[in-house]
């Protein structure tokens, strides 16, 4: 319905007035205008005639004997609080007092007398309207309401001026929040965790004064006592609604405990900055990394650009530590705006930034700089000053500056060193070029391709054991392999597996180390020595669609017991592309192996969707064992999975145990197996035979 429509038939208005030219003149007007009118000449008789019929809308004079307008105003909205039916006040033309009294009583907006006829009959189309917008909207609104308790989602509003906050009516019935305890800023504040306050309080901040969108997720305490996640959300207002005094923000918030919690909350409160809610270099670092693996993987390229803020620390003895925390909230705000939507912007230092632009080369990463960096030429305002940012950016490449996450990290640490001494909004690319190890690994290359035309007689084995915690007992091996290079001596895997990987011959000795570890099993369990052996599987290996039925005939033409088989693939692998992934591990569960995840945790990924693979066992890294006696975050970690591991009757291998203490943490925490040098080195099959069958608990006490 537009403004020019002709009223609807079945409209009636209420015309109330103790005057009756006044009343006569208005029912005649808008008579004209196609309404049915209905006269009263005081509040009482309004009050009858609006129960018995229900006007459409109601115009209502102030001054009047018997009732007085505001009396019948709210008399009205108590009979029909829900309805809305809109009520106009007649109210002398600069009385402001009559007209705050006016809206106190419940009035949807007022006119003045003496009545500017024009404007009269455009107030009532208006109202009339809105009116009926608004049944729309509560129809709405009921149909929303079913919809918001599927996701747990309401609406919030906050009055910037006054902090004074406003919740959906049944938050409380939803989530145990009750929004009368969360009226105010203050008292939301209050209920949220300690570790979550700042970050909630700048991400407001920027909110309200930057002109910017909100979406912050912290932990806050129900009414029960509980912690909840809750996430809020806000677009920025308006262009016409420039931050001002009384700027209300409003939004949606939505209870994200439960997804959260399967997400790993752990993992976000681990890996994101506490003030800006950006990753943190330890996200940043994973994030690299697999951008890397993949990069590796298609042959692909990618950038890092890292963004140093010059003199934060002056900016923080100038204006105080809260102003420097709100230019950094700023920043990152304006990073995130105006970087493409791919990159990732992580905060890895007080004063630094880190960006990781994927396909592009240094190249094209300077290009990007440079225009990023034209958004800080105007001065920032915060707490009424002009601050100028300066900024200076390093940048380094993959391939051609390093070949490992922390390595090009530290490449363009070094490039933006160069770039401080450039001056204002200085870039400079890492010049220095992989050489010596580019070469290294061509000779290595060669050397391997030899090794492998020999029948793999420069290759072995190794077996770590794996001890059950429960009964003491060595139920496992990982078997892991050796290259002896004829000069060099033992090369570690992880360095001539890449260049395999690489030049194609992976799947050959893949396929040869899965019929020696198969074999291995065979052997020791025909002399009753009936021990799980794991054998690691490459990405390359993965991709081959005939994966599951070459594992398959291998383990049959050898004759061993497919049980006995652990193929371990890593979290980053199976989640490179999850729909293979898990069709190849259903076909290879099928048919009796078993599956671990190896290096779980340092990938990132959810673990509600990890958890979808049908697996049997997760690996937790050694990065979390590390540190595990004196850092409550990778407890915390390895709690959480332990836990769910535990519900899903999955086993949990605690990777690189190298302390009785580190045992005993991981043994605290509900893992059920360990593998490390505590144990045992990697050794040969003879001795780990020996090993395994001699093998007392008591050895570790
Ligand atoms: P991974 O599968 O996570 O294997 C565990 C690695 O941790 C092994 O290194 C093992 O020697 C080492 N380790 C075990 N306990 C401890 C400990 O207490 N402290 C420390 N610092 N390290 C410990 P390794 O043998 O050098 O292998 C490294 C990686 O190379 C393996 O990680 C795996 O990803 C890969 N790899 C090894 N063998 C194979 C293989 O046969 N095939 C494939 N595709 N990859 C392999
Ligand atoms: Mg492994
Ligand atoms: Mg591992």
């Amino acid at each position: 319905m537009s403004l020019n429509d002709p009223p609807r038939a079945e409209c009636e208005l209420l015309i109330v007035d103790d005057d009756l030219s006044t009343r006569m003149l208005l029912h005649s007007v808008l008579g004209k205008q196609g309404y049915r009118v209905v006269e009263a000449g005081d509040g009482a008789a309004a009050l009858d005639a609006f129960r018995n019929r229900r006007p459409a809308l109601v115009l209502l004079d102030v001054m009047m004997p018997v009732m007085d307008g505001y009396t019948a105003c709210r008399e009205m909205r108590q009979l029909d609080p829900e309805s809305g039916v809109p009520i106009l006040m007649l109210t002398g033309a600069d009385d402001m007092s009559a007209i705050e009294q006016a809206f106190d009583s419940g009035a949807t907006d007022f006119i003045t007398k003496p009545i500017n006829w024009p404007l009269l009959t455009q107030r009532v189309r208006y109202a009339l309207r809105a009116s009926d917008m608004t049944r729309e909207l509560r129809h709405n609104r009921m149909r929303q309401k079913s919809a918001r308790h599927l996701t747990r989602v309401g609406y919030w509003q906050w009055h910037t001026a006054s902090d004074r906050l406003e919740w959906s009516e049944d938050m409380h019935e939803q989530l145990h929040l009750s929004p009368q305890s969360m009226a105010h800023l203050d008292a939301l504040l209050e209920r949220v965790h300690v570790d979550d306050r700042l970050r909630l309080r700048q991400a407001l901040n920027v909110a309200r004064r930057a002109n910017a969108p909100l979406d912050v997720e912290f932990r806050l305490r129900d009414d029960h006592g509980e912690e909840r996640i809750l996430r809020l959300a806000c677009e920025p207002p308006e262009p016409d609604e420039r931050p001002h005094e009384n700027l209300i923000l409003l939004g949606a918030y939505q209870d994200v405990t439960g997804i959260r919690r399967t997400e790993m909350l752990v993992d976000y409160l681990s890996l994101h900055d506490n003030l800006t809610g950006l990753p943190n270099r330890r996200f940043f670092l994973r994030q690299l990394d697999t951008a890397i693996d993949t990069a590796k993987n298609k042959g692909g390229q990618l950038s890092v650009a890292l963004l140093d803020i010059a003199r934060l620390a002056r900016i923080n003895d100038a204006l105080g530590t809260a102003a420097g925390d709100l230019l950094i909230g700023l920043i990152a705000q304006r990073l995130k705006e105006k970087l493409p939507a791919d990159a990732n912007v992580a905060r890895i230092g007080g004063d630094e930034f880190a960006v990781l632009l994927t396909d592009q080369s240094p190249e094209q990463a300077t290009h990007q700089a440079r225009h990023l960096l034209e958004n800080f030429n105007q001065p920032v305002r915060i707490e009424d000053r002009e601050v100028f940012v300066n900024i200076s950016v390093g940048i380094a490449g993959f391939p051609e500056h390093a070949l490992d996450g922390e390595s090009l990290l530290q490449s363009a640490q070094e490039a933006q060193h160069h770039a401080r001494e450039l001056g204002n909004h200085g870039i400079a690319v890492q010049s220095a070029r992989l050489g010596r190890a580019a070469e290294e690994a061509l000779a290595l290359e060669h050397a391997l391709r030899l090794a492998m035309d020999r029948h793999h007689e420069q290759f072995h084995l190794v077996y770590q054991p794996q001890l059950d915690l429960r009964t003491d007992r060595i139920v496992g091996v990982e078997a892991l392999i050796r290259w002896q290079h004829p000069e060099q001596g033992l090369i570690p895997p992880p360095v001539f597996i890449p260049i395999l990987e690489e030049i194609g011959l992976i799947g050959a000795l893949g396929q040869w180390i899965l019929e020696e570890a198969c074999r291995q099993a065979r052997e020791w369990s025909e002399r009753k020595l009936r021990l799980r052996v794991g054998v690691n599987l490459s990405p390359r290996q993965f991709v081959d669609g005939q994966l599951a039925t070459q594992i398959h005939d291998t383990a049959q033409r050898i004759g061993v017991d497919p049980g006995l088989i652990e193929l371990e693939i890593t979290e980053s692998l199976a989640m490179h592309d999850p729909d293979t992934t898990l069709t190849l591990l259903a076909a290879l569960r099928q048919k009796g192996f078993k599956i671990a995840i190896d290096d779980f945790g340092i990938g990132y990924s959810s673990l509600e969707y990890l958890l979808r693979f049908p697996i049997d066992t997760i690996k937790i890294d050694r990065a979390f064992v590390m540190h595990i006696t004196d850092t409550p975050r990778d407890r915390a970690i390895v709690r959480a999975i332990t836990a769910i591991a535990q519900s899903l009757g999955l086993t949990t291998i605690a990777e690189g145990v190298e302390t009785l203490r580190q045992r005993d943490f991981v043994d605290a925490l509900g893992v059920t197996e360990i593998q490390g040098y505590l144990l045992g080195k990697p050794m040969r099959a003879e001795e780990l035979e020996r090993f395994a069958r001699e093998f007392r608990g008591s050895v570790l006490e």
